[in-house]
């Protein structure tokens, strides 16, 4: 598990997502960029994100070499199972994608496409989570509306096992 501040709120990574995150990297080492959302629980009244599930990406998604573009109607669903078969404690969180590179550091599409994304879609829990998965790196954004505040982590791969 992956423990961080970020902002005011305190985030969990489950070691599932920590390896779904890093297996796409490989697979898209090829420069084809690799992406999906992210699920889990937050509880308001201690400032906890729990993000314990990642979607791989599906073959209705869009990858291409700088980019990622996932299928929205494909997502919709995956968080509509979640949802159901968690007894409704899975919410979708956000989203991940990769980077072939080093260093993580989001685009200014991806801050964009963050952005849009918090303004057109019926966010429950008043922030989303971006995160950039790099080789050797792990960038975790967190928009609430402003500005993103965000925490790049360099040992990701330390809680691997
Ligand atoms: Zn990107």
């Amino acid at each position: 598990m992956l423990r961080l501040n970020i902002g005011e709120r305190h985030l969990l990574v489950t070691t599932t997502v920590l390896g779904i995150f890093h297996q796409f990297h490989e697979l898209a080492e090829l420069k084809r960029e690799n992406g999906g959302i992210v699920l889990g629980q937050y509880s308001e009244s201690r400032q906890q994100v729990l993000v314990c599930r990642a979607s791989a990406p599906g073959p209705l998604d869009q990858a291409m070499n700088n980019s990622f573009r996932r299928n929205r109607k494909a997502a919709q669903q995956i968080v509509e199972y979640e949802f159901y078969n968690s007894s409704g404690r899975n919410t979708y969180l956000g989203e991940w994608h990769t980077h072939p590179t080093d260093r993580a550091a989001p685009s200014p599409g991806d801050l964009h496409m963050i952005r849009q994304q918090f303004a057109s879609n019926d966010v429950r829990i008043g922030f989303l989570l971006l995160f950039v998965v790099a080789r050797l790196e792990l960038f975790v954004g967190l928009l609430d509306g402003g500005s993103v505040v965000s925490v790049t982590v360099s040992d990701y791969l330390d809680f691997l096992d």
